[in-house]
């Protein structure tokens, strides 16, 4: 073939590749993930180190570790000098073999890609999950305890030994009811940080209070958190989620409420807020003074799962947005919503 004709083939394939490449990354980027691994396993370049990042991480954030890895670990010997791609790919691995239990080789992956820094973008990525998974120097003292579902890592001076015992099975409690209602259970441990106050937590990790994340099993707590709160996050992995039903859920399945409806009602009547608005609350959070918020909303999916059952409440879990509300419960949704809104704003 002459090189006339050569180049610009040459040319229209990486045009094409490299339009497709972009056009996934893209979507890669919106969280499309189910489209991005359906084309991208089916690209004429699926087997380039690119693609397979690509791959590898939307199967990662995909919660599919054990079927990342191989991806991954291409990416990481395709490249024998130190790139973008390289570097990515390491952070990737070491948060796969976190999920998957190899924390020894976690941390020295994300430790390489902290140490290479080739992009700061992925050494930020790196250095976030170090500090989430326990592995910077701060965790140093934390006294580790294996038992039942989770691996507890105590703050020095946290909890004394002989009320460990009762906080650990108050949450093996919680996370078995919490795994009833859901009628599963989770992969792997849980890894559970128990923080001495809620300051030590806000220095430690950066956030003003407790948090789950769901994608690697983790919970980072306050000493004196509810036992489920936190948990019962861990079991939601919806992308669409509503602070309402969100945090409605995890307040009705902390194990350690009493009559939420009554807890709501009363802190209206005290607050500066009076009034509850349903629709104005499902996407925002910040309008509303948090401790209202939390027991309005915990009180409210009680009403959804008293009156219309667990089952079309776990649909609404899985796509938490309005019109899905509307969908999956008719015109009840209406009637339920006026309801309880007369109900908790009379006086
Ligand atoms: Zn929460």
């Amino acid at each position: 073939m002459s090189k006339y004709v050569l180049i610009p083939l040459v040319f229209f394939c990486n045009f094409c590749f490299g339009q497709s490449r972009e056009a996934l990354w893209k979507r890669y980027q919106q969280g499309d993930l189910k489209y991005v691994l359906e084309q991208a396993s089916q690209s004429a370049d699926s087997g380039a180190a690119e693609m397979q990042l690509l791959i590898g991480r939307a199967l990662t954030d995909s919660g599919e570790f054990d079927r990342a890895i191989p991806y991954l670990k291409n990416v990481v010997s395709a490249r024998p000098s130190i790139d973008y791609q390289r570097a990515w790919g390491e952070a990737y691995l070491g948060v796969c073999m976190f999920a998957t239990g190899d924390q020894k080789l976690s941390r020295i992956l994300l430790m390489k890609c902290i140490d290479e820094n080739i992009t700061p973008s992925c050494s930020k990525f790196a250095a976030k999950r170090m500090a989430l998974f326990g592995f910077t120097p701060q965790y140093r003292d934390f006294d580790t305890r294996t038992s039942g579902n989770f691996v507890f890592y105590f703050e020095p001076r946290a909890i004394n030994k002989t009320d460990q015992e009762t906080y650990i099975g108050r949450r093996q409690q919680a996370y078995d009811a919490i795994s009833a209602f859901f009628g599963r259970k989770l992969k792997g441990k849980i890894n559970y940080f128990s923080w001495a106050s809620g300051s030590s937590l806000k220095e430690g990790t950066g956030s003003n209070s407790g948090f789950a994340t769901p994608e690697y099993g983790i919970v980072h707590a306050a000493i004196n958190q509810t036992p489920g709160h936190e948990i019962a996050h861990l079991f939601v992995r919806s992308r669409r989620k509503s602070p309402l039903v969100n945090e409605g859920l995890a307040v009705y399945l902390d194990q350690d409420h009493g009559d939420l409806f009554s807890q709501a009602k009363q802190l209206l009547s005290n607050g500066s807020q009076t009034t509850v608005n349903i629709h104005e609350m499902w996407n925002m959070r910040d309008s509303y003074e948090s401790k209202t918020f939390y027991k309005v909303a915990g009180a409210f999916v009680e009403e959804l799962i008293k009156k219309a059952g667990k089952e079309r409440f776990l649909k609404l879990v899985e796509n938490q947005t309005l019109e899905n509300a509307e969908k999956i419960y008719g015109s009840d949704f209406a009637k339920m919503v006026t309801d309880f809104e007369t109900r908790i704003n009379s006086i």
